[in-house]
C-alpha cells in the first residue's frame, strides 16, 4: 500500500471509502500529545481553558475536558456543548461582546465560574438579570489595554475594538462598579490576539497583563480571584513559519506566573487556547473529481472547497499562501508539477491551494490539507451552494469514529418553509 497515507495504522483510502468525502479527520493521539506536552511544560500555577470556538465538536470538547482543560464558551450552543460534554459549570467561563439576555440568564442559572463582561452596558444587564434571579453573579472584566505588542497575526488589544472595555474607562469606573450589588467582580480578562508563533510577544503581553491586574486591584479597590491572560498561541500554516517553541515559551512564562502567585496566592491564573490545542490534529480530506488544464495551469477540482475550509483561502494576505497540502494517495512521492487545488463552488475564489508542488494527481486521488483542526467547517460558509457541513471523524485507539454526520439535502431543506405564493397574488398586487 505504498503512498496510502495512514493515521494510527488506518489507511486513509479506507477511511474515505467508509465515510465519504469531503471529510475532516482528527487524530486523537496528536491532540492528546499537544495538550500533554503544553501541560507538562507550563507551570501548574496556570490553568488551561479550551476556547470552543476553534472546534466546537462535542467529542473534541469531551476529549479536552477529559485531559483536564476547562472551557471558554461564547454562545448558548457552546455553553450547552461544554455542559453536555461533561464539563462542570464551575469550570466554564462565558465570553463575547454580544451576549443576549437569554445567554446571561443561562450562565446565571447554570452557575458557571464567571461571565466575562465586555462593557458597562452589559454589566448593567447582568446586574438587572442577577437581581431578578436573586443571585450574586461572579463577573470578570474584559479589558482592552492601552498597550499593544507586535507579533500577533490579528491584534485585538491597544486599538479601537468592539471587544472589552478600554483600560481608561475601567480605571474611571469605580463608582459604576460599586452601584452593582448583584455582581461580584472577581477577575480580569485580556486577549491580545491570535496566531502568535514567537515567544517574545506572548511573554511581553503576559507581563503587561499581570501588571495591569495589580493596578486594577488598587485603582478599583477590589480583590481579584482570577486573571485570564488570554493565549493566542499559533500553529504554523505557511511556508517559512516555524512552530512555536512551547519549551522556550514556558521557560520564560513560568517565572512570571510563579512570581505573581507568590505575591497573590489567592488569584487563579488562566490561559485560554483554541487553535493551538486542536489545529495540528485535524486534516481535511477531499477527493479529486476532475483534473484539467487551463491556459498552461493544471487544476485539481476536488469535492472539498472553501465551503468547508475557508481558512485555507488565507484571509487578509494579498499573495495567496498555501496551507500544508499533500497527495494522500501518493504520500511521500516526489513532486512532479504545480497544481491548483480548487473546490466545487461556482466562484473563482474557491481555491484551497495555488501552485502546490505534488506528485502526479489523477481523478479519484485523495488530497489532504493538514493543520486544519481549528476553524474548519464551523468557520466556513458551509451552506454555500447548499453543500452543507462535511462529515467529521475522530481516530482514537486505532479506530475511526464518526463524530459529525454529513449534512444531506434533506437536512438543508428541512429548515426551510415553502409558502404557497400563487402567481396571481404576485401580479395582482
Ligand atoms: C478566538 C478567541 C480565543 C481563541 O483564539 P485562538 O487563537 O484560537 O487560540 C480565545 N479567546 C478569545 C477572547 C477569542 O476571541
Amino acid at each position: 500500500m505504498s503512498g496510502d497515507y495512514q493515521i494510527q495504522g488506518l489507511a486513509i483510502s479506507a477511511i474515505a471509502a467508509r465515510f465519504g468525502t469531503p471529510l475532516y479527520v482528527y487524530d486523537a493521539e496528536v491532540l492528546e500529545r499537544v495538550y500533554e506536552e503544553l501541560r507538562s511544560l507550563l507551570t501548574p500555577k496556570v490553568e488551561l481553558f479550551y476556547s470552543l470556538k476553534a472546534n466546537p465538536n462535542i467529542s473534541i470538547v469531551h476529549l479536552l475536558q477529559e485531559l483536564g482543560a476547562q472551557a471558554e464558551v461564547c454562545s448558548m450552543a457552546e455553553l450547552h456543548t461544554a455542559l453536555q460534554a461533561g464539563t462542570n459549570p464551575e469550570r466554564i467561563i462565558f465570553l463575547g461582546p454580544g451576549k443576549t439576555d437569554a445567554e446571561i440568564t443561562a450562565c446565571i442559572r447554570h452557575g458557571i465560574y464567571a461571565i466575562v463582561c465586555e462593557s458597562f452596558q452589559e454589566l448593567n444587564r447582568i446586574e438587572a438579570i442577577a437581581a431578578e434571579e436573586g443571585r450574586i453573579v461572579p463577573v470578570a472584566l474584559r479589558i482592552n489595554p492601552s498597550f499593544t505588542v507586535k507579533g500577533s497575526r490579528l491584534t485585538m488589544g491597544g486599538k479601537p475594538r468592539q471587544f472589552g472595555m478600554d483600560e481608561d474607562t475601567v480605571m474611571q469606573g469605580r463608582q459604576q462598579l460599586e452601584r452593582c450589588s448583584h455582581v461580584d467582580i472577581i477577575g480580569l480578562h485580556v486577549y491580545m490576539g491570535t496566531r502568535m508563533l514567537d515567544v517574545e510577544p506572548i511573554v511581553e503581553n503576559t507581563r503587561h497583563i499581570l501588571e495591569l491586574a495589580e493596578r486594577l486591584e488598587e485603582q478599583l479597590g477590589i480583590r481579584l480571584q482570577m486573571v485570564d491572560v488570554g493565549g493566542g498561541l499559533g500553529v504554523p500554516y505557511y511556508e517559512g513559519e516555524q512552530p512555536l517553541s512551547v519549551s522556550a515559551l514556558s521557560a520564560q512564562l513560568n517565572p512570571l506566573f510563579e512570581q505573581f502567585k507568590e505575591k497573590h496566592p489567592d488569584i487563579r491564573l488562566f490561559m485560554e487556547l483554541g487553535r493551538y490545542l486542536v489545529g495540528t490534529s485535524g486534516m481535511l480530506v477531499s477527493r479529486a473529481l476532475y483534473v484539467k488544464e487551463s491556459y498552461g495551469e493544471t487544476f485539481v477540482v476536488t469535492d472539498g472547497g472553501t465551503n468547508c475550509h475557508m481558512a485555507a483561502v488565507g484571509i487578509g494576505s494579498y499573495v495567496k499562501r498555501n496551507f500544508p497540502i499533500a497527495s494522500l494517495s501518493r504520500y511521500g512521492e516526489s513532486p512532479v508539477a504545480e497544481f491548483n487545488i480548487t473546490g466545487p463552488l461556482c466562484t473563482p475564489n474557491d481555491v484551497i491551494g495555488k501552485k502546490v508542488n505534488l506528485p502526479p494527481v489523477e481523478q479519484g486521488d485523495l488530497i489532504g490539507v493538514f493543520h486544519s483542526g481549528a476553524y474548519g467547517p464551523t468557520a466556513s460558509p458551509t451552506h454555500f451552494l447548499s453543500h452543507g457541513s462535511p462529515a467529521e471523524v475522530m481516530i482514537s485507539g486505532g479506530e475511526a469514529h464518526l463524530i459529525r454526520e454529513r449534512d444531506t439535502p434533506e437536512d438543508l431543506l428541512g429548515k426551510q418553509r415553502l409558502i404557497p405564493v400563487s402567481h396571481s397574488a404576485v401580479t395582482n398586487r
